[in-house]
């Protein structure tokens, strides 16, 4: 329980408890203050850092490659899927606004997708689509051409067995964990108090609030809870539409004289690499064992890192050697679209998670809206 002292001056009362500390909860803290400066708000997040994707992630700027829009066309109307590059395309944009891009260290280097000769027929089939997704994207992005075939960079890149390249030449990168520093310190700034270590086990509908209790004892309560808390949402919300997905990821020590430069995806977007200065950032895979990889569990597995060093050495950098810093993994929040549920599932809840893997394009939108929703409801 708390002393006098922490129940006055911490968490006295929020209007606005928001459940973990991500991309998307940090955002609609922030978001909160800017329109209601006099609202308390205060962020509660069970790790000491961020634990789930927002930290953990590849920090890819991108809105899609050509393979992947093309799946969707094949199962969604031109609508919706126009409508989902325009969130992710207005969602970089607006991250980029608000972080501004030397301290989000923002490279424009370009998006690439990457085709091996057993993958032809999807190639052909990018290919014949390529204008047709230029006008989808020219008019999202106003720019035109974004996606051209670039087979003639291929063996300078230092691919092998590597036989056809397109890039998205309005995707970058970012450094992730910048990112994240500096949407805490916007939120901090902003008046929100951000509260770590706690970690909500409950959730209590009282007749003037709601009460969280965390899983030391306390009880917090407030007026309006938005749960941001994405793959992990579940284990509160156990109706909600939405399974967690962990993704693996390695990182090499830096290679000297290292060619490649961008961020690439292959085989479908199941694999994704980048440069990070002279090393590479290699992840994926979750296709050789989707049963196993929906979970909140932060593992690696053999099958899955394994296959990453084979095709890190075999494809990626087949003409040095390279050896691994460190591997990882975090946890995405998955569903059977890719659209994030945003509802309000209470008359005091507000639910925004299911980002997919795309939380860094569209987090920052989302955790916007979020708020709105909630401030609907005070
Ligand atoms: C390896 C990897 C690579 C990725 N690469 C990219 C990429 O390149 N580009 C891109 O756009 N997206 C990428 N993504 C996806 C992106 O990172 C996510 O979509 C995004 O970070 C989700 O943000 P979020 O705020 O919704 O969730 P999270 O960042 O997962 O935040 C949820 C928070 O809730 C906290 N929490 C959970 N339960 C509780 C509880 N009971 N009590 C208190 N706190 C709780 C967690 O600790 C966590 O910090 C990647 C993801 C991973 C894992």
């Amino acid at each position: 329980m708390f002393s006098f002292w922490e129940r006055e001056s911490f968490f006295h009362s929020p209007d606005v408890i928001v459940l973990g500390s991500g991309i998307v909860g940090l955002n609609a803290a922030i978001h909160l203050k800017q329109i209601s400066p006099s609202l308390r708000v205060s962020v509660a997040e069970r790790g000491f850092l961020p634990y789930g994707a927002s930290t953990r992630n590849a920090g890819f700027a991108c809105f899609g490659s050509a393979s992947e829009l093309i799946a969707d066309l094949d199962m969604q109307s031109e609508d919706t899927v126009v409508q989902l590059i325009e969130k992710r395309w207005n969602g970089l944009q607006r991250l980029r606004r608000l972080i501004g891009d030397d301290n989000l260290r923002y490279e424009p280097l370009g998006g690439y997708e990457i085709f091996t000769p057993s993958d032809q027929s999807t190639f052909e089939r990018c290919l014949d689509k390529l204008t047709y997704l230029n006008n989808i994207a020219g008019s999202v992005t106003g720019k035109q051409n974004v996606f051209s075939i670039k087979d003639d960079d291929i063996s300078r890149l230092g691919f092998r067995g590597v036989s056809h390249m397109l890039l998205n030449n309005q995707e970058g990168q970012l450094d992730t964990g910048a990112m994240m520093q500096a949407l805490l310190a916007r939120a901090q700034q902003a008046g929100v108090e951000v509260y770590t270590g706690v970690t909500v086990t409950e959730v209590l509908h009282e007749e003037d609030g709601i009460v969280l209790l965390t899983q030391n004892g306390f009880r917090l309560p407030c007026r309006q809870l938005l749960v941001a808390t994405n793959g992990f949402a579940k284990s509160l919300y156990p109706e909600l539409a939405v399974e967690p997905a962990r993704a693996q990821v390695l990182i090499t020590h830096p290679i000297p004289g290292l060619k490649l430069r961008g961020s690439f995806h292959y085989d479908e977007g199941y694999y994704y690499f980048r440069n990070v200065g002279d090393r590479i950032l290699f992840g994926g895979g979750r296709n050789l064992d989707f049963d196993g990889e929906q979970t909140t569990s932060m593992q690696l597995t053999e099958t899955i890192q394994h296959r990453l060093e084979q095709l890190l050495q075999e494809l990626i950098c087949p003409y040095t050697e390279t050896t691994i810093d460190m591997r990882w993994s975090g946890i995405m929040g998955m569903g059977t679209t890719k659209t994030a549920i945003l509802e309000r599932i209470n008359p005091r809840t507000v639910c925004a998670v299911r980002m997919g893997g795309m939380g860094v394009a569209i987090g920052g939108l989302i955790g916007e809206e979020a708020a709105e929703l909630i401030l609907k409801g005070l």
